[in-house]
């Protein structure tokens, strides 16, 4: 296999939202199929993939997506999983590779894998990129350009299967690391979950304020939130579907996260400047490290 021979003859990428259509119009740049098509149950978003040129052919049913696939992308919100499993099954023929880029990583071995028939691989992903966006339309090519893609393969996973993978995910630019389910859910539970859950409540708060103040949360956004609002502009289904699906973990972070915001609030009531001072030069670090890593 030469870099630039296709991996795959046909890949059908199943929801073709900001994800999907970034997947779509990546793998048509980068030569990584021969024929990329699309299903997804949203009629418009199907019209709109074809206007876009990105998928040879996009269709509301699934199965006639799946006609000849050798790779099958789930780029649908992680509570349809089960249903789109359920209904995706029946049709895969074995050799066939199944991946995902869901937000949440044991979901899928809970809901895609039982409906998967012997000799079809289950390598789960989830590009660490995105927007605030949704839809075809959002989507563009350069999205996992120097991003990071973390794959969950399950023990004894097919190594073809993973390494083609891999492959794919590195021909559009990202760095794969391979992570076990469960930590994967941790980690993206303090790294992406909770950060989105405080954006979601504090815009959520500024929303619930007198009309008069409302109005100059708006005018003085630039004074951090601005930053919020973009966050808690992230799709709601998408969101509440990680949340339901990460419950565990994303709940056991909250409650470290509580604990430590009383012990803020503590600290400002009793006016321990120290305290708060040596916080903010610990999380300054931080912040450091993440340019230094380029994922600023
Ligand atoms: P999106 O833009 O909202 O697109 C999702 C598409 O899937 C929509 O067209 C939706 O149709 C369709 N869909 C929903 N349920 C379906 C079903 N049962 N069968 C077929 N199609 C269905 O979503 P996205 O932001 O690309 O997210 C897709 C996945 O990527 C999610 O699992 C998410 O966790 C993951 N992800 C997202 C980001 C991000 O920043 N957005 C980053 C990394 C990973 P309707 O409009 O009719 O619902």
């Amino acid at each position: 296999m030469t870099d630039t021979a296709p991996l795959f003859d046909r890949v059908a990428i199943v929801g073709i939202g900001l994800i999907g259509s970034s997947l779509a119009r990546a793998m048509a740049e980068y030569g990584i199929a021969r024929q990329v098509v699309c299903a997804d149950r949203s009629k418009d978003a199907c019209v709109k993939a074809m206007e876009l040129g990105i998928v040879e052919m996009a269709t509301t049913e699934i199965e006639v997506a799946l006609d000849g696939a050798d790779l099958v992308v789930l780029a649908t919100p992680v509570g349809s999983f089960a249903e789109v499993g359920e209904r995706i099954g029946p049709h895969l023929a074995p050799g066939t590779i199944v991946t995902d880029v869901g937000s949440v990583k044991q979901a899928v071995f809970r809901d895609v894998g039982p409906n998967l028939p012997d000799g079809v691989h289950l390598i789960p992903g989830h590009p660490v990129a995105g927007t605030e966006h949704s839809g075809p339309e959002a989507g563009f090519a350069s999205l996992f350009q120097g991003r990071w893609c973390i794959l969950t393969p399950p023990t004894g996973a097919d190594a073809a299967a993973v390494e083609k993978v891999m492959e794919l995910w590195r021909r559009v630019g990202s760095t794969v690391e391979i992570m076990d389910a469960n930590h994967h859910d941790r980690v993206l539970a303090i790294t992406s979950h909770l950060p989105h859950l405080i954006a979601y409540t504090i815009v959520g708060t500024a929303s619930d304020l007198e009309d008069d103040t409302k109005s100059e949360v708006i005018k003085f956004s630039a004074g951090g939130f601005r930053d919020f609002t973009r966050i808690a502009a992230s799709d709601p289904v998408m969101w509440r579907d990680v949340f339901l699906n990460n419950r565990e973990a994303v709940l056991e972070i909250l409650q470290r996260f509580t604990e430590d915001l009383t012990a803020l609030q503590r600290a400002i009531r009793w006016g321990e400047g120290q305290q708060l001072q040596d916080q903010f030069t610990k999380t300054r670090a931080i912040r450091r490290g993440i340019i230094d890593a380029k994922q600023a």
